[in-house]
């Protein structure tokens, strides 16, 4: 039988991140969740609460941590570089404490320096990050954008030249999210779209497929916009979410969304994507 997907959200931890974030969790439906441990957009080091964190452990509810948007291991600034290595580094022992499967970063742009400078400079300030994970350790997932700008990764081809800059470290893992591979280019809503990329995915990174953010988009494919839209109200449409459920490169895969709105807008989405995967 081939393992189901498990299907959540994004949650708030506004109370904890065990008393709220699991209650969250409950309201919306979901089967997994991804949370941020520190505010998502600054740098600072949040310590955790210990009885929330073993509750959050104690639960065997598989989480995922969203490492702060501002993290850029291409940023030809020296501090942005440093708070980029000290908040990953952070956010891993986090997911330690928390026991969770996966620490989610974005792959970052080489904003004005060359992308052989960036990706040298991943090779020699990231790599050490993924040789501190300890066994039973969290993978730390990495996410290709929308493409704006200096990007690093946004298609599924460019994840070759930025995992062969981490030596293919085993601890590195992918979170595909839809939106910003629709954005990229990827045309998940034509014919066999779908499929095609997430084959071209299974070529190019076998078995790193670790978490999927399934997000819907408000433009269109190429845009490199990064505006994410509720499941089937997009331009992706829900017909490619399902198909998407069905490929088997994706079996086991948590999805996750990430949509706009609030609880009950969640809960949709979530209804949606589970009549997708179980109809
Ligand atoms: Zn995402």
């Amino acid at each position: 039988m081939t393992p189901t997907s498990l299907i959540g959200g994004h949650v708030s931890v506004t109370g904890g991140l065990a008393k709220g974030g699991l209650a969250c969790m409950a309201e919306i439906g979901a089967e997994m969740i991804q949370v941020f441990v520190t505010n998502p957009r600054g740098w600072a080091l949040a310590a955790g609460r210990p009885d929330q964190d073993a509750l959050l452990a104690e639960s065997g509810v598989d989480t995922f941590i969203h490492v702060p948007y501002l993290a850029n291991f291409g940023s030809p600034s020296p501090e942005t570089l440093a708070n980029s290595v000290a908040i990953v580094r952070h956010t891993l022992r986090r997911g330690v404490d928390i026991a969770a499967k996966g620490v989610v970063v974005h792959t970052g742009s080489a904003v004005s320096q060359s992308r052989d400078d960036a990706l040298r400079q991943l090779r020699e300030h990231l790599l050490p990050l993924l040789d501190e994970i300890p066994d039973g350790g969290p993978d730390l997932l990495l996410e290709p954008m929308a493409g704006q700008g200096a990007m690093l990764c946004a298609t599924v081809q460019d994840l070759e030249p930025y995992l062969a800059a981490l030596d293919w470290h085993p601890r590195a893992g992918v979170c595909f999210d839809t939106c910003h591979a629709f954005a990229a280019g990827h045309d998940l809503a034509a014919e066999g779209g779908t499929r095609e990329t997430f084959d071209l995915l299974h070529k190019i990174a076998p078995g790193r497929l670790k978490l999927i953010h399934a997000n819907d988009s408000k433009d269109a494919c190429g845009s490199k916009k990064d505006r994410h839209e509720n499941i089937g109200a997009g331009l992706i449409g829900a017909p490619a979410f399902g198909e998407m459920m069905r490929h088997p490169a994706v079996a086991g895969v948590p999805i996750c969304i990430e949509t706009p709105g609030k609880t009950d807008k969640h809960r949709e989405d979530i209804e949606t994507l589970k009549r997708l995967r179980d109809g």
